[in-house]
Order: structure tokens, then sequence, then C-alpha cells
């Protein structure tokens, strides 16, 4: 029989073993790159009972996708035996995700009896790294980069042993042959003494950890965070933190008990968690928020940087800002020379980055904002068999992803392509995904926007190519995540996305599925900044927009004095054609709220506005909104002339959190409106909503609850991000269903 899914690295075969020894079976079982192939012979009870047994009680990793029986003749074999991994062919395999530490080996790691006391690289078949040190199939510990390390006869002893917690598990090491942690200074000259006790001393330390570095600090030690963000040259984007336990966990952040579950899931993603305020945190964290994104140690190097006094790390990955995460100890020493006092490194290569996963709870699960760590390169099945198929994602957040069967494989976050090195991770990263996955395209997918990097590296790929427009794609995306197979409508709200008219979009409404969709409404367009400058200048597209609505130069300036010298360029650009552009996004109205609400004029990092928007609106109570309408041209648009409500409030002198909230709520009344009317000339009962915006838990909350009580069915994201990381995943859809699926 051949087995596939997450069969490989998790303890599958001794599963295997021990279930085909007690029913006295004999033959073999073997890890190639298309699965696990298991060969069972003896009598035909024995051989029925040992199919149906096989997928109970599997290791906790282990997940069976899919059982083939492939009847063959005895061969008579004596013994039943675990057969060596056989070269790669042509099939796919599941190379497993890495995985947080387990408790067996938690426990281990802190009993002064174990040979692996201390050990900071101590793994079995049920946690340790994979992804980040697979260079190539099957998942064997020489395709590792473990495969440096000899293991001592006592590890050897282990691996061989089927009933061994440690039976193939192929990053196993010890003390004695594996590898070894060092902390040196900026020159790399060894430094002895404990890490924590620098940290304790206020010191940032580079911390080489699973799929990167992360810069650490003692969260609670004010004037080391203080440090690090101006070594770090970073201003207000938040920090991630790491905690001891839950128990230190719950001193921050309120926790329930599914979200309790998710953070001490095998994935260990960072988890983002509404804060308690607790005065002893670092107000520089996460200024302007009210929540808090944290995660548990998820390998012993980590477990190695708390005690009594150390509870509440900042973890933040160490890249310079907008670079990939560093890789090697080389990257370390030159970028982070200025940043790091000290570097806790050690001699496992790090093959394949992977950030941290960032995901909040909702319905239940985890939602993803990224996913990486933890999820890559798990598949996400579709409702349809796939063409083989590359799509190239956005250029933001950018993630990209092969198609297989009834298979998309979304890799892990690439960050901005405009940045030449994350342009060359993410060649990488296509070129690995394309090798593991033993895939060969007939076509690259590719966003519409003609200066995208993504859509450039597609075009040269010497395939045919497939253009999807972005929000197009999302539709699409939040359809295959929830494997809808009929015409429903979507509500797609994004930052910007390229229209098919050449304008920018970023708040439509469609209607249909994979193979025919047609776009049945937006937000009326109103203009924008050309250029990029918008994203920074919050304070000018909320001037811009009053300027629309025909306001007073006077009153724009009391609520904008920062615009004094400005404000007549701004006038000039609204009229003109070329300085600013027609626009339907969502995520410019948020930022022009919260400029104009007074919450944030000036981004410093993307999606600041609303962020800061959002955690202003869950600080109010009330139900309020603003009026708002929905108008028809050629198909219904969004107005947002709401906005104004929020201006008259602000000059009311009315709180910004209250003027938030009113926002927010009128926004989401604004979507239920058009549904209403959308509803009535398409037949749909279920309704996708993706996009960027859709990370806003505040609307998403409300939505499901108002979309059920007006009879429609609100599907959400539930395995890839609503934001960018889950376009590639709508783009194969959709050209898949232009190739041939509709046919
Ligand atoms: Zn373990
Ligand atoms: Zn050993
Ligand atoms: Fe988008």
């Amino acid at each position: 029989m051949r087995v596939r899914g997450t069969v490989q690295g998790v303890g599958f075969r001794p599963h295997v073993y021990r279930k085909a020894v007690a029913l006295g079976l004999k033959g073999w079982v073997i890890n190639t790159s298309g699965g696990v192939h298991i060969h069972v012979e003896g009598e035909a009870e024995a051989v029925r009972r040992f199919v149906s047994e096989l997928p109970s009680d599997l290791p906790p990793l282990a997940c069976i996708e899919e059982m083939e029986l492939l009847p063959r003749e005895p061969v008579g074999y004596e013994t039943f035996f675990i057969h060596e991994s056989l070269p790669a062919d042509d099939v796919a395999v599941t190379v497993p995700p890495d995985v947080g530490l387990c408790q067996d080996c938690l426990r281990e790691y802190r009993d002064p009896a174990d040979r692996r006391y201390g050990y900071e690289f101590i793994n079995c078949v049920n946690c340790g790294p994979r992804f980040s040190i697979i260079r190539a199939v099957p998942y064997d510990r020489e395709n590792t980069s473990m495969a440096v390390f000899t293991m001592c006869e006592e590890c050897r002893r282990e691996y061989e042993d089927p009933a061994n917690r440690r039976f193939h598990a192929e990053p196993n090491a010890c003390p004695r042959c594996g590898p070894q942690l060092r902390l040196v200074d900026r020159e790399g000259n060894e430094v002895t003494g404990d890490p924590r006790h620098y940290l304790r001393a206020g010191k940032i330390l580079a911390v080489k950890g699973i799929g990167g570095y992360h810069l650490a600090c003692d969260a609670l030690n004010w004037q080391a965070v203080r440090e690090l963000r101006e070594r770090k040259r970073r201003e207000t984007k938040p920090f991630a933190l790491m905690a001891r336990d839950l128990d230190t966990v719950r001193k921050y952040c309120h926790l329930s008990p599914e979200e309790e579950r998710l953070l001490t899931a095998p994935e260990r993603p960072i988890l983002l968690l509404r804060s308690r305020g607790n005065p002893a945190l670092s107000p520089e964290v996460a200024p302007g928020l009210n929540s808090l994104g944290i995660m548990l140690p998820y390998t012993a190097i980590h477990f190695s940087l708390f005690d009594e006094s150390l509870e509440l790390l900042v973890m933040t990955s160490a890249n310079l800002s907008g670079d990939p995460l560093i890789l090697t100890e080389e990257e370390a020493f030159q970028d982070l020379r200025d940043i790091a006092d000290l570097f806790l490194v050690h001699n496992r290569e790090i093959v394949n980055r992977v950030d941290d996963s960032v995901v909040t709870l909702f319905q239940g699960k985890e939602y993803f904002i990224r996913r990486a760590r933890g999820y890559v390169p798990r598949g996400l099945k579709v409702s349809r068999s796939l063409p083989p198929l590359f799509a190239a994602g956005g250029d933001l957040k950018n993630v990209f992803a092969f198609s297989k069967g009834q298979w998309i494989v979304p890799s892990q976050h690439f960050g901005d392509l405009e940045n030449p090195r994350n342009l060359d991770a993410y060649r990488r990263g296509v070129e690995f995904f394309r090798h593991f996955l033993k895939v060969e395209p007939v076509a690259a997918v590719a966003d519409l926007h003609p200066l995208y990097f993504s859509t450039a590296f597609a075009e040269e790929m010497g395939l045919p190519v497939v253009k999807v427009q972005h929000h197009q794609a999302h539709f699409a995306s939040c359809l295959a995540d929830n494997e809808i197979d009929e015409k429903v409508l979507g509500v797609v709200c994004d930052g910007t996305g390229y229209g098919e008219d050449g304008t920018v979009w970023g708040c439509e409404f469609f209607y249909g599925d994979y193979c025919e969709n047609e776009r049945v409404g937006s937000l009326l367009p109103y203009r924008q900044p050309a250029g990029d400058d918008v994203q920074k200048n919050l304070a000018q597209m909320g001037a811009m927009l009053l300027l629309q609505l025909g306001w007073e130069e006077r009153d724009i300036l009391s609520l904008f004095p920062e615009l004094a010298g400005e404000l007549s360029i701004i006038k000039a650009q609204t009229r003109s054609e070329k300085l600013s552009i027609p626009s339907s996004s969502s995520g410019r109205l948020f930022d022009a709220a919260a400029a104009i609400a007074g919450i944030c004029g000036r981004a410093t990092y993307e999606g600041e506005g609303p962020m800061r928007l959002e955690a202003a609106a869950e600080r109010a109570g009330g139900q309020e909104s603003y009026p708002v309408r929905v108008e028809k041209d050629d198909m219904y648009r969004l107005s947002w002339r709401f906005v104004e409500g929020v201006a008259r409030d602000r000059l009311a002198g009315v709180d910004p959190a209250i003027i938030a909230r009113r926002f927010h709520l009128t926004f989401a009344r604004g979507i239920e409106e058009m549904l209403l009317y959308l509803r009535q000339e398409y037949p749909a009962r279920k309704v996708v909503f993706s996009g960027g915006v859709f990370q806003n838990r505040l609307l998403v909350g409300y939505l499901a609850e108002r979309l059920l009580e007006l009879g429609l069915t609100p599907c959400f994201h539930r395995r890839v991000p609503p934001n960018d990381g889950g376009l590639a995943v709508g783009q194969i859809m959709i050209a898949a269903g232009r190739m041939e699926t509709c046919a």
C-alpha cells in the first residue's frame, strides 16, 4: 500500500512497524518521495485488520491523507523490517513543518540525570526542526543540515530502535555528537558565562534559532527595549514577545482556554492576545496597540534564555528593516554588528529561512496574519484537481505557491520583493519548492500589475503566463480556503491592487466562482495621491478626501495644522490627472480615517494607521455609526462620504476612540448594506471575505454575527491569511479555472 500525507519525520514508520509486528505480519515499510510504501503479507484477516487499524492511534504529528491498496503476491518474508529510504521518484510528498519542543524532550532537557540534560538541540520524532533543515527529499538525515554530524553509538542505537522515541528522528543528537551553541562578541570571540547574565544586564542578544535569527532583550527592562528600537531604527512597529510559560503569558495578556491551546500547539505561532496593560512591560513594545504578539519557547535554545528573573523577552526577527531573515553567521555579524551586543550562535546550518507564524484566534482556530514556521510546507487540499502551476503571489508580504493534483502548497513568507535581497531569497525558495515537490508547472500565474517584481519573475520563467487581477485572486483564495464550489458573493477589502481598468482597486464586491466571476460592486472611487508616499503620509490622504467633499481649507487645517505649507499642493494634486489617481481602496480610506480622527497622521510601518484605529475602537463602546449610502452607476457603489462624520466629530472634540468605533461600525454596516442590494440580484447563500482589511478583528467579528442574522453564511479564511500571503492560492484557482477545469 501507498500512504500519503504527513507521514515522514513524524514517527510513522515505527507506528507501521508496531502494528505489523503485533499482527504477526511480515514485509517492510519504506520512505519514498512519493510517501510511505508498505508491504505486508500474512493471514488474510490479519492483513485486513492491519489496513483498517493503521489510521488509528497515529503518532501526534502524523496525518494520513490518502491510502492506496496495491494487491501483490506474497514474497515469503521472514520478518517485518524498515528499509532505508529510496531515492526520490516523481511523486509529490509532504515534507513536515518544523515542530516545537515536545513535553518528553523538555522533561529530559530539565532532568540532571538525563544524558541530554541542558542540551539545546534535543529533539525526537515528535518534535524538532524539519522544513528549516531540509535540502532535498526524501526527508532523511543525509538530506538535511544534520548530515555533517555523525551520530555517536548511543544516538545511533536510539535511531535504529523501532521501540525508541528517537527511531528515525532525523535530527537526533546529543551533547557528544550534535551541534553546539556558542556565545560570542561582535568580533566573534568566545564569551564566557551564561547568556541570561547578559540579558539581565540589559544587553541585546542575536539568537540563532530554527528558521532564522532573533534579536532578544528583557522586555521588562525599558532601557534595553528603547535601546533596541534606536539601534534597529524601528520607531513604533510592534515587537514580538516570548514568554517563559503560560503563567507568565497570563500576567500580561488575557488568555482563554482556546488561545492557550493555540499557544502550546506544536506549531508554536506568535498569537495576538489582548494586553492587560501590565505596567511592568515596556510601553515601547507595542506603542498605540492593545494587543501583544506573544509566543512560547519552541526549541531548547529558547528555554535556555529564561529563569526566575527573566520571564518575558522581546524576540523580534533579526533582519535589517525590509530585508529577509538572516541565515548565516557571516550575515549576522555583518548586519547586526551595530545592533546586537552578543551573538548566541550554533553550527547547525539553517537551510530554509522561515519566519515565526502570526495568528489570532477566530472561531475556535487560528486565523492567519502570517503563515510560516510550523505550517509551511503543509499543503492545502482543494475541491478539484488542478494542473501543475506556479503562482508568483504579490509584491508585498509575498508568498508563492505550486499546485499538484488536488493540492496547493504555499511557500513561507518572503516580504517585499522590491528589496533585491528578498527577491533573491524568493528565487531560491521557488527553486527549492519546485525541486522538493517534483513539479513541472505548465504555466506561471502572476498579478496583473505591470510593475510587480513577482510578475516580472513569472514572465522570465519561460512558461506561458496567466495574469490574474489582484482582488479576483483574493476572492478565489477564500473560495479555495473554504472548499467552496458554488457561486457566492465575495467582499475583498484590501490596501491597493491594480484594477482591470488601470486604476487602484481595494474594496471590491464579486459574484461567481473560479470559472466565472464578475465585479458587481465597489467603494465609490475617490482620488488618492499617486506615488508611494501615500502609504506613510496619512494626513495627506485625509486632507485629500476632505477636499473632495468640498471642505474649506480653514477647516482642514484646523484638523491638520501640520499640513499648513502643503495644502495648496495637495489641492492641485487632487485636480491633477497625473498626481492623483482614482481609487476604491479601503486601506487608504482607513488610513484617512486614522488621520482625521487624530489617531495616526504619519505611519512608520505598513498598516499602522488601520491597526491603531482598530485598537482605539476596541477601547470604546457604543453602537452609533454615521449615515451610510449605497449608490448605483454601472454597478453598486458604497459611498465613502461618511468620513465627513469622522471629521465633524473630531472638530467637535469627540474622543478619538469613540470616533474610531463609529467609523468601524459605519464601514461594516456599509458592507452589510451593499450585500443587501447585491443579494437581490445575485442568488448566493454564502459570502466570502478576503483582503488585508479582514485582519481587523472588530470588522470580522461584527460581520460574522450580522450575516447570520441576514440569513447569509459568512466564510472567512481558515488556512491562509486574508492578506497578500494568501494571494497565490487564489491565482492558481483562477488560472486553473481559465485553463481547463471549467471546460
Ligand atoms: Zn521531542
Ligand atoms: Zn549522540
Ligand atoms: Fe491584496
